[in-house]
């Protein structure tokens, strides 16, 4: 048997294959060099032209761009009212900015289950969750798979509550044929570089409610009415600030990127799904390790590939198996830990183990591999060569 590279054997691979990586081309170059040299760095046309193209992409009346994903969540949640003394319905399992924006607002984060089978919001523990004070749910399409929003749509529905979709993962996926953007109130997106396109930093807000998105686009621009272009347009200086916003704008220079990134979105996507059906197919010899489950009707963007290791097969802990992994020259990764347990939330947000003891069990097994859409075919045998080694080094 061959000795783990942990150990002092020869790894798999020389040089760590990352987790993610953007794909960047001569025409995504060239666009961004072309407004370096135009006269419109920020708040110019670049950014209305990337809304738009984004917006009929995803078949949906508004789409506003903002500096993250981060800023997209906390101007939906601004804009929607949210205060204090309201609570949001999230799930455990996501990134810490999802939480974030709704302690922004001084609303009370309330964690809820996920499923151990796919990792998203349990919707029978929404139900459980849900108080006189609730206001809103945050549904996190995890890995690039939507959530259930029908079954989210009739709870909020019924008791009146907004329902934003954390879409960070999920550009290009559909949800029974309709498209990830147009499944919420509001959704929101990221383009950072390991996200589906990238602007470098960057986020968008998709809604078709046209006062919520006009709320939007002032936040984003301290709480003013007008904006920059518009005041040009009209030949006036005049503005008035109506609320308190951020400065939570995108440049052109992002939008640009983003514009050139955008037709190739599906093109990347399908070479997720490439790499995730080769990685389930390698899967099945090893019983170790499980892909995550797939829910009916709807389809993946895969964002990430995450996997769960069955840890009574194995002498060792997830965090040994992914450093073994890395010794080998495989960036496998952690998403994520529950967020009630950071530091912060067990300190001012009423965190503490035993929370969501569900989420917290399936935490323990989760493993995201290498997929980006720069990745080839000999790039995932590594992976799987590495994770069979792995493996049969610590099988009990
Ligand atoms: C990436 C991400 C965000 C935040 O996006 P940024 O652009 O990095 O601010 C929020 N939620 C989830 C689930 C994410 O993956």
């Amino acid at each position: 048997m061959c000795k783990l590279a942990l150990f002092g054997g020869q790894p798999v691979r020389e040089r760590l294959l990352p987790y993610s990586r953007q794909s960047i081309d001569q025409s995504d170059e060239g666009q961004v060099l072309s407004v370096l040299r135009s006269a419109w760095l920020t708040t110019g046309p670049k950014i209305g032209a990337f809304e738009d193209q984004f917006a009929e992409r995803t078949g949906v009346r508004h789409a506003v761009a903002l500096s993250s994903g981060t800023a997209a969540l906390h101007a939906c949640l601004h804009s929607l009212g949210l205060g204090s003394g309201d609570e949001v319905i999230l799930p455990s399992i996501s990134f810490a900015a999802t939480a974030n924006a709704v302690l922004y607002q001084r609303a009370k984060p309330v964690f809820a289950e996920v499923s151990q089978e796919t990792l998203l919001i349990d919707t029978t523990d929404v139900e459980n969750k849900l108080t006189e004070k609730t206001k809103a749910v945050i549904a996190v399409d995890y890995a690039g798979q939507p959530c259930s929003y029908e079954a989210l749509r009739a709870i909020a529905d019924n008791k009146h509550l907004a329902l934003i979709a954390d879409a960070c993962h999920s550009l290009g996926a559909t949800y029974q044929d309709r498209p990830v953007g147009t499944l919420a109130d509001c959704s929101c997106f990221s383009f950072h570089p390991v996200k589906l396109i990238t602007t470098g930093e960057g986020g968008m807000v998709t809604t078709n409610d046209t006062a919520l998105a006009d709320r939007i686009r002032s936040f984003r621009n301290h709480g003013f009415s007008k904006d920059h272009l518009e005041r040009a347009r009209e030949n006036t200086w005049y503005y008035e600030m109506t609320d308190l916003g951020h400065n939570y704008r995108i440049t052109d220079l992002q939008c640009a990127l983003g514009l050139s990134q955008l037709p190739r979105m599906l093109a990347f996507i399908e070479r997720r799904r490439g790499i995730a059906r080769l990685y389930d197919l390698a899967l099945e010899e090893i019983t170790a390790v499980k892909p995550l489950g797939k829910e009916p009707e709807r389809t993946h963007a895969y964002h990430l590939y995450v996997v769960r290791l069955e840890l009574d097969q194995l002498n060792a802990d997830r965090d040994l198996v992914l450093k073994a992994l890395r010794a080998e020259g495989v960036g496998a990764n952690v998403h994520y830990m529950p967020i009630y347990l950071h530091p912060y939330y067990m300190e001012h947000s009423g965190g503490r183990p035993g929370l969501c003891p569900r989420s917290e069990k399936v935490f323990e097994s989760l493993l995201s591999l290498p997929i980006f859409p720069g990745m080839r075919d000999h790039d995932v045998d590594d992976v799987v060569e590495a994770l069979k080694k792995v493996v049969r080094a610590f099988a009990r």
